[in-house]
């Protein structure tokens, strides 16, 4: 296999502990030197709402969402979004490069080892999915059990084309499609999301949840925050 970054070759030879362990294995996709090029942040040092990297406490932002009627979201995100990442994301959802859905696979299983939880992707909106063929979220999280219950109304201008404050007044675009009985089988919901940027389109995803009867906790995690 080729590193999903430089491309170059790999040579992926499973660690003992990985052996012993007995989880599922799974390959590395990214060479030592370009797994260097991504920023990790440090769980143990990061808002404890939304998991934004080297803050003590809760960030400035989350402390604006605390005071709005919004459901409280535990965050947490694997990377920073540096230059690598934006690269990245560049190449996987705006060029559209498939392959490189399982760049972080690895990752994202260790770091969403939770048991009695749902985990629950925010899909992309059909007119989305129909102009990229994919959809990134789904490639992304593809290791882990999903549960597609929600479900995301078309809406007139992607995020990623709004500033700050039109990504805040966005309204509500998401429906629960599962039923109460279905999801009061897990204590916990966990939201699944690429890139955490204001937080509204999770908050937005969990208030559907809660809306919906949900009466357990969710929390969510994403890839970049
Ligand atoms: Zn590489
Ligand atoms: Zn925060």
């Amino acid at each position: 296999m080729n590193c999903r970054r430089c491309g170059q070759l790999l040579f992926t030879q499973p660690s003992l502990t990985a052996l012993i362990s007995l989880r599922p294995l799974v390959k590395a996709t990214l060479c030592n030197q370009c797994r260097q090029a991504f920023d990790r942040i440090d769980q143990a040092h990061c808002c404890q709402d939304c998991g934004r990297a080297d803050v003590d406490g809760r960030c400035r932002d989350c402390m604006r969402w605390r005071k709005m009627d919004e459901p409280v979201l535990q965050n947490r995100g694997l990377f920073t979004y540096n230059d690598a990442m934006k690269d990245w994301i560049e190449r996987y959802k705006g060029i559209g490069d498939y392959n490189l859905r399982d760049s972080f696979a690895s990752d994202i299983v260790q770091f969403m080892q939770m048991r009695g939880c749902a985990f629950v992707p925010l899909t992309t909106e059909a007119g989305h999915f129909a102009e990229r063929g994919f959809d990134p979220v789904l490639g992304l999280f593809a290791p882990l059990p999903l549960r597609e219950w929600l479900v995301k109304d078309n809406t007139q201008m992607p995020q990623a084309k709004k500033n700050r404050a039109a990504r805040l007044k966005t309204p509500q675009s998401f429906r629960c499609v599962a039923t109460k009985e279905e999801m009061a089988k897990f204590d916990r919901i966990c939201l699944l999301d690429d890139l955490y940027t204001t937080g509204r389109t999770l908050h937005h995803a969990a208030a559907a949840i809660l809306t919906a009867g949900y009466k357990g906790k969710v929390i969510s995690r994403s890839l970049i925050r």
